[in-house]
């Protein structure tokens, strides 16, 4: 539709009308790419029945296009000058809910509960900040939040990390932490051009599908991320020399080299080369010994 809130036209016009000048402190690059933001909500699986929830609806681009398919949308945003704007481009859709609120701080379960009438069928949609991308996506998914998915517009190295497999470049904690709570795909990459201003990297678009059970169950999940921290803490070195120094057991060299064996595991491997479900049996052997 050529009148949507994103066409570059209809976006300079908004912009100009409002006087709106960019903080690149608060990450805003707007989409001005229609096609762009439909593929973002057919990633997600948005229908009448879906609730979502957006992160920085900046002057509604994809709140529009959410909002043509969902049930509802509720966004949060943290720019007050945005306020204004909002009301203004989203009143046509009176089935949205914009919220200003910085999602840091925001108490995302009540919000959840006091805010979004139904809940079977909850989903994140989201351009994200990219200053705040790793915190904002770490608290969706440590919270433990009723949500079916997470479908994120993201820097596109940081979306490759966080979908990586075991023993790629890319793989390191932030895989893990993220794959323990989410399927992780990376499922479109988008050129600097679709976006005002432009960014200085490219884009991709991330879709993680929440896991009803993590994939390994460990006895202490504190500990299970602690020992994955460790073991990438310098990724050229071996799983053995990270976790000396991790647990500062120069003394206990013998030891730790005994935990690994316990586990199955080689101590001169290099942390990038273990499975999920190999960390999960090395941390359940050294949280009996360090915890
Ligand atoms: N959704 C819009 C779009 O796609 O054109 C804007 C996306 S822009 C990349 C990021 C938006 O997040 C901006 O509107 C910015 O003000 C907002 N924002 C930045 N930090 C935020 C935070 N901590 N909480 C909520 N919104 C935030």
């Amino acid at each position: 539709n050529n009148k949507d809130i994103a066409t570059p036209k209809r976006t300079k016009e908004i912009l100009e009308k409002h006087r709106f000048s960019f903080k690149k402190s608060l990450g805003q690059n707007f989409l001005i790419d229609t096609n762009v933001l439909r593929n973002i909500v057919d990633t997600a699986g948005v229908t009448e029945n879906t609730s979502a929830i957006e992160v920085g609806p900046g002057i509604g681009a994809l709140t529009e296009q959410i909002a043509k398919r969902a049930g509802s949308v509720t966004a949060l945003e943290i720019d007050q000058r945005l306020l204004p704007i909002l009301r203004d481009t989203l009143a046509p859709y009176p089935h949205v809910n914009v919220i200003h609120k910085d999602v840091l701080e925001a108490d995302l379960h009540t919000l959840i509960n006091e805010q979004i009438e139904k809940k079977d069928d909850l989903v994140v949609v989201a351009n994200l900040p990219y200053y705040v991308t790793t915190p904002i996506l770490m608290k969706l998914l440590e919270e433990k939040l009723p949500l079916r998915a997470i479908v994120v517009m993201i820097q596109k190295e940081v979306a490759e990390r966080i979908a990586a497999k075991p023993g790629t470049k890319d793989y390191g904690s932030l895989s893990i932490a993220c794959q323990y709570y989410a399927k992780a795909e990376t499922v479109l990459t988008v050129p600097k051009t679709v976006f005002v201003p432009q960014p200085n990297v490219d884009s991709a678009v991330l879709r993680l599908t929440i896991r009803e059970e993590p994939p390994v169950s460990v006895k202490d999940e504190g500990f299970f991320f602690r020992i994955i921290r460790g073991s990438f803490t310098q990724r050229r070195k071996t799983l053995l020399n990270n976790l000396v120094h991790h647990f500062d057991a120069k003394k206990e060299k013998a030891l730790i080299i005994e935990l690994c064996e316990q586990a199955g595991i080689d101590p001169k491997r290099r942390g990038e080369t273990l499975s999920m479900e190999e960390f999960a049996r090395l941390s359940d052997v050294f949280v009996e010994h360090y915890s």
